[in-house]
């Protein structure tokens, strides 16, 4: 099945003209009506949009104009701006946003020929890890339906997975990246904070949020990241620094290379399942010649998942504010005043997780509870990131599950927020320190498959990319594919 391609065999294919834009295009959207009724991965299919850039792109080709992702269809989470493409963030509120202009990200993935098959299913602005609050429907994992795919970019993880697109774009505020690679097996990374401009992502977390690739293999990964990272003076957050060639730090040769694994990280709970795979994992990349230091301590990571609940809620709420009717999207129309009319919109418009946090946020930054609650979370933070600094003075990278669990069943965590809010424990951290961190298979538990997360010094991309790959290039779980029943 030719969807199945990476982008480096697909770019091989095209630049041989053994294989055209076109043909892949239509692969794909054939495989995504065939394969979308069991797995709600996408909230909007462009297929016009697809065959015309499809279209193009082979003209480019075939005028000798080709780059890696010339011609290669992609899927993007539905919280990226597309000129002319609804972008829902699987909210009712948005539901019939159609932006004016396109992300960033989403500009130089155009600029690079790369064709758009559709938006991607998600939580609710990003606020969860099973993309069941979606407004929409929930998202099924290719690897059992019956389960989540996690979140909040599951959406994204199932295209890849499912082979409905050769790569996808997700957002990571708290391991929205990560967790789901790690639930649908797959490779996905958070980069750096500033790495990736997030001009044109509609904003949960500013501080923590960052865009990245979700691909088949470590070596997509890199090429994507060749095509968005770098700076953009429309983000003020984005980082004046060269952006390397990622693909050129891709070896199989770990020596000298000091890895730790922080103890914290193996919560309990975890499931040995989980556990037994890591530990394999880590001796793998032992074998391949990294000096592992099995006992490394990052005492304050057992408060990350409180900090993140008081930080993010808190920037969430000021970042939705602007959701009041007159601006943007969904707007209540038979009210009676303003305020009724603004009320009513966000009553209607957001889910409940949505205003759960809302809440919390609106909560932790009101003056009596200021100090108390943000200040504090502000401060572990500094904690936290400072922790990361000391391990980073050692080690080259840091090694740790992906998520404590293999995918949980649809529903089995909606009821309680505390129990999902934990499925990301392990990626946390990493946004609130606002370091590197990628997710990578590593092997299955039950037939559902374990993530690996490697966690890098800031701007210490290629040093993680290079560890997964050697690792990928050892094992065979990314070659293992779902069997969609
Ligand atoms: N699951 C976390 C949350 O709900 C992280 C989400 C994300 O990374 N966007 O906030």
């Amino acid at each position: 099945m030719i969807t199945q391609l990476t982008i480096h065999e697909a770019h091989g294919l095209l630049k041989s003209k053994k294989l055209s834009s076109m043909e892949l295009t239509k692969a794909c959207l054939k495989r995504i009506k065939e394969v979308e009724p069991r797995l709600k991965a996408l909230v909007s299919v462009t297929g016009e949009l697809a065959l015309k850039q499809a279209e193009k792109a082979d003209q480019r080709i075939a005028a000798g104009d080709i780059n890696p992702l010339t011609g290669i269809p992609v899927v993007l989470k539905d919280v990226l701006c597309t000129k002319g493409v609804r972008t829902t963030c699987s909210s009712r509120m948005l539901e019939n946003f159609v932006p004016p202009y396109d992300a960033t990200v989403v500009e130089k993935l155009n600029n690079c020929g790369a064709v758009t098959l559709g938006k991607a299913n998600m939580d609710e602005f990003a606020m969860g890890s099973s993309t069941e609050h979606s407004a929409f429907f929930p998202t099924h994992n290719p690897w059992d339906l019956d389960r989540v795919p996690g979140g909040s970019s599951g959406g994204s993880a199932v295209a890849v997975a499912s082979d409905e697109g050769i790569f996808a774009l997700g957002s990571d505020t708290g391991g929205s990246i990560r967790q789901p690679a790690g639930f649908c097996s797959v490779v996905g990374l958070k980069p750096t904070y500033g790495r990736v401009s997030r001009y044109g992502l509609v904003a949960f977390a500013s501080s923590l949020d960052q865009i990245g690739p979700l691909t088949k293999d470590v070596t997509d990964c890199a090429l994507v990241m060749n095509a968005i990272a770098g700076f953009d003076d429309r983000d003020s957050t984005s980082v004046p620094e060269p952006t390397p060639d990622y693909t050129k730090c891709l070896s199989t040769d770990l020596k000298g290379l000091k890895l730790g694994v922080p103890k914290e990280y193996f919560v309990k709970g975890m499931q040995p399942e989980v556990e037994s795979a890591m530990r394999a994992a880590i001796a793998k990349l032992e074998g391949l010649g990294a000096k592992v230091d099995w006992n490394v301590s990052l005492p304050s990571t057992p408060y990350a998942l409180a900090a993140y609940y008081i930080i993010a809620p808190s920037e969430a709420s000021a970042n939705l504010a602007r959701y009041d009717g007159v601006k943007y999207g969904f707007s209540y129309s038979d009210a009676d005043s303003m305020w009724d009319a603004m009320e009513k919109t966000r009553q209607f418009g957001f889910g409940d997780e949505v205003k759960r946090r809302i809440m919390l946020g609106t909560y932790a930054l009101s003056a009596g509870y200021y100090d108390a609650y943000y200040l504090k979370a502000q401060k572990v933070r500094t904690l936290i990131r400072r922790e990361f600094d000391q391990a980073f003075a050692k080690y080259d990278a840091l090694v740790t599950p992906t998520s404590p669990t293999v995918p949980f069943k649809i529903g089995e965590k909606t009821e309680d927020p505390v129990q999902m809010y934990l499925s990301d424990v392990c990626t946390l951290p990493i946004n609130i320190a606002g370091v590197p961190a990628l997710s990578i298979p590593a092997g299955f538990g039950d037939g559902l498959p374990i993530g690996m997360q490697l966690i890098g010094k800031p701007f210490g991309e290629e040093t993680i990319l290079k560890v997964a790959y050697a690792y990928e290039q050892a094992t065979e779980w990314h070659k293992m594919r779902a069997e969609i029943k």
